[in-house]
């Protein structure tokens, strides 16, 4: 059997999770997975049942799985809680719990959608990148940090650090997914200012002995951010740390133009947490408008790295794009005037277009 906690969260989280929970249902019942969902508080949610947005049964339920799907958290209801109560604090204590410490976020464009893209055709027709985020290190978790008054002026300070074995591991999963794909990996750094990254570069050289068969190449981060809408075609994979990767994983995902279609993994040692990368939308919560593909797009992402499913992976990628091509739009995808379908149809017709009846 295979545990799989579920986190709807808050907005439209409970909405898309649904939709993401019907395909992975039909999923199961065909495959033969085992999968057993149970479901969990986390966010504003759990706020309001038990006063912490990650309740100790949360946390619990999330340890003992195998993979974890999250919704969204976070919304206006909960914006004047004190920093440590807001929802989104009960995301950030989920993934260092888990120790979740290489976020993968694939920003590949939808030849159907290639209009939503600011950038111009040309230039995004062929973008297909993996960004992987180190995720629970640097400067975000980095000691000491802090704010001090020296000789009555205010200053506030933070430090960047890495140990060779956190770059050993994350450049590792970047490695392994190189191989899985196009065999180019991109190594994004600040090696000509800072020790750190300086230190990233050498051990991801190291790393890339063990896998001759990936063309490694490194780039400072200045220019990669300006690669990445200059030429974002040349890109497959994107390796980096968790400052210069919350920056350019947020600038690559917006290439693709549709912050409801793009899933994100975060992984760690046998654990594993899957989300959309967009939040709660609390604009549209509630009103069945919210596109689901993001969501059930981070489901094939589960198959894929959790349950080694990669045939059932490409099953669900395939109906996304057979409901695409079949011109089937949610509000936030569809061209100005064009007819749209809601959270609950959009999500059936992905269970319809995965065409199981021959299983
Ligand atoms: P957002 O991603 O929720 O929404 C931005 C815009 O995109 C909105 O107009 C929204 O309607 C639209 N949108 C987002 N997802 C959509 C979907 N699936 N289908 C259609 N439209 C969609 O970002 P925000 O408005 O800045 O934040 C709202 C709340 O979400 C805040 O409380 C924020 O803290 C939280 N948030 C949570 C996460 C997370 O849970 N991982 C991430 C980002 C923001």
């Amino acid at each position: 059997m295979k545990k799989i906690a579920i986190f709807a969260g808050d907005g439209i989280g409970p909405e898309i999770v649904a939709a993401a929970r019907q395909v992975l249902d039909a999923v199961d019942q065909a495959a033969h997975l085992g999968l057993h969902c149970t479901e969990g508080l986390v966010g504003g949610a759990a706020l309001d049942a038990s006063d912490d947005p990650l309740p100790v049964a949360s946390l619990q339920l999330a340890m003992a799985a195998d993979a974890v799907i999250l919704g969204a958290v976070g919304g206006p209801r909960w914006d004047a809680y004190p920093p440590a109560k807001r929802p989104e604090q009960g995301l950030l204590r989920l993934r260092k719990g888990l120790d979740l410490y290489a976020n993968l976020r694939p920003a590949q464009i939808f030849p159907q959608l290639l209009d939503a893209s600011p950038l111009r055709p040309e230039l995004v027709r062929d973008v297909d990148i993996l960004v992987v985020r180190e995720l629970t290190g640097d400067i975000y978790f980095g000691q000491p940090r802090g704010l001090e008054v020296v000789d009555g002026k205010r200053r506030g300070f933070n430090t960047m650090v890495y140990d060779e074995d956190e770059i050993r591991r994350i450049a590792h999963v970047a490695f392994r997914a190189a191989q899985g794909r196009r065999k180019q990996l991109c190594s994004v750094d600040k090696a000509n200012v800072l020790e750190t990254t300086r230190l990233w570069r050498e051990v991801v050289t190291e790393v890339a002995r063990d896998y001759p068969d990936v063309q490694l190449s490194h780039m400072y981060v200045d220019n990669a951010a300006m690669q990445l809408i200059r030429a974002p075609a040349q890109f497959d994979v994107l390796l980096t740390g968790n400052m210069f990767g919350d920056i350019l994983s947020d600038e690559a995902s917006q290439l693709t133009g549709s912050i409801g279609m793009l899933p994100s993994a975060s992984l760690g040692e046998g654990r594993a947490m899957y989300e959309p990368i967009h939040g709660s939308a609390p604009d549209i919560a509630g009103q069945d408008k919210a596109n689901p593909l993001a969501t059930i797009l981070s489901v094939a992402m589960m198959l894929r790295h959790s349950f080694h499913a990669e045939s059932w992976a490409q099953r669900v990628e395939a109906a996304v794009q057979r409901v695409l091509d079949q011109g089937l739009r949610t509000a936030d995808i569809a061209a100005p005037g064009a007819s749209v379908i809601g959270t609950k149809a959009m999500g059936a017709a992905v269970v319809n277009a995965l065409s199981l009846k021959d299983q």
